[in-house]
């Protein structure tokens, strides 16, 4: 812990306790110190804030290809859904084709976004329980060369589950195709090199495995990739490649207003990963969270969505109890009352609810979240 974090988290005039912990797909918990970070204001014509941002681009660099060359970053306003959008808008040309691989909301989300724009797109739909298989992407790949892009959602939040993004990567590189990645709930949580995957653009955003608040998102990619982007965008605030341009040009100036309290909670974040260990470290307290979750939820007689082996560290789905008592909104705010708030489910064939532990989630409050979903089985 830096002095100034320490300092920070002493600083008792920092604002409310939460009333709750936020067991969600984010926004999600976030430290007392990346809250207080927000406590001033920042000018955003100034060399300090601009610098903050370039500080971040380098670091996002960092996290997502190492020392790799040409790779950059750039921020983008709004939430994730905002820099997926922008990416598909940019980097799709006239004459492009978009393939996008869905199992999930977030892989449909993109659809409908080329749908908006007008690209061309075709989606291949997996079945939800099931993760995209890179075999069909080839048979797929090899019969239409007519897609020159591919987008692929790595974590689909919807259900949990981790799509083999190395091997969906490994067959879009091999045809020579553009590689989009939705890593949105997934980046700073999972192990993942871009640079080894030879990911063309890959999204997130500042409220969920960083630990930030939301408020923006950030492309990582390929510097060429972003470069071809000249041109092309379709919308004017959602431009990728003058927004990146912008702060190429002038030091990590932002084109329009940026969110600076977010901004600046950000880079707390990202110095609290970096002093838990890296990606690495916190991918281990992931990954135990879910583990003592599952357990836990097993023996009180829930059962998973998914099997393990495809089963997230960032998301669990759990089905609902076969039991006709059971009502969700009734265990939901039981369990918020007890200071938790668990997420509804959200796919189509099953009922289910979710359970997260990303976010300054710790094994201790998984095992106070236990200990409250026990005293509240109200349902048998
Ligand atoms: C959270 C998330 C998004 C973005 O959602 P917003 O509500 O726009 O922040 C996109 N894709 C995935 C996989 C996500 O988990």
């Amino acid at each position: 812990m830096t002095a100034r974090h320490s300092e920070l988290l002493a600083n008792k005039e920092s604002g409310p306790d939460n009333p709750y912990l936020l067991l969600t797909p984010g926004p999600l918990s976030t430290s007392p110190s990346v809250r207080a970070a927000m406590l001033r204001d920042w000018c955003t014509w100034d060399d300090d804030y601009n610098q903050l941002v370039q500080n971040i681009r380098r670091r996002l660099v960092s996290l997502a290809a190492g020392a790799s060359e040409g790779y950059t970053s750039v921020l983008m306003q709004g939430s994730g859904t905002f820099c997926v959008e922008a990416v598909i808008s940019s980097a799709m040309p006239k004459d492009g084709k978009l393939l996008v691989l869905t199992n999930g909301a977030y892989g449909d989300r993109i659809a409908k976004i080329a749908a908006v724009h007008g690209i061309a797109a075709e989606h291949m739909d997996f079945p939800e329980l099931e993760p995209v298989s890179p075999d069909r992407l080839a048979e797929k790949l090899e019969q239409d060369s007519a897609i020159t892009h591919v987008a692929a959602v790595h974590c689909e939040t919807t259900t949990g589950m981790l799509n083999p993004i190395e091997q969906i990567a490994g067959v879009v590189k091999r045809f020579g195709k553009v590689l989009i990645i939705d890593a949105m709930s997934s980046f700073g949580g999972i192990p993942l090199d871009a640079a080894a995957l030879e990911a063309d653009f890959l999204v997130s955003s500042a409220n969920k495995c960083i630990q930030g608040v939301p408020g923006f998102g950030f492309v990582i990619a390929k510097t060429a990739s972003l470069e071809a982007c000249k041109g092309r965008g379709r919308s004017l605030s959602l431009d990728l490649f003058d927004q990146w341009e912008t702060m190429e040009k002038h030091g990590g100036k932002w084109r329009f207003t940026s969110p600076t309290h977010t901004v600046r909670a950000f880079y707390q974040a990202l110095v609290e990963l970096e002093e838990e260990g890296g990606v690495e470290a916190r991918y281990k307290r992931y990954a135990a969270n879910q583990r003592l979750l599952v357990e836990g939820m097993e023996e009180l007689g829930f059962a998973c969505l998914l099997p393990a082996r495809w089963q997230s560290p960032i998301i669990t789905s759990f089905r609902y109890p076969d039991h006709p008592a059971f009502r969700f909104e009734t265990f939901y705010e039981r369990l918020k009352q007890a200071g938790f708030v668990i997420y509804p489910g959200k796919i189509s064939q099953t009922e289910t609810f979710r359970i997260g532990n990303i976010g300054e989630v710790y094994a201790e409050d998984i095992k106070r979240l236990l200990q409250a979903v026990r005293a509240n089985i109200y349902w048998r």
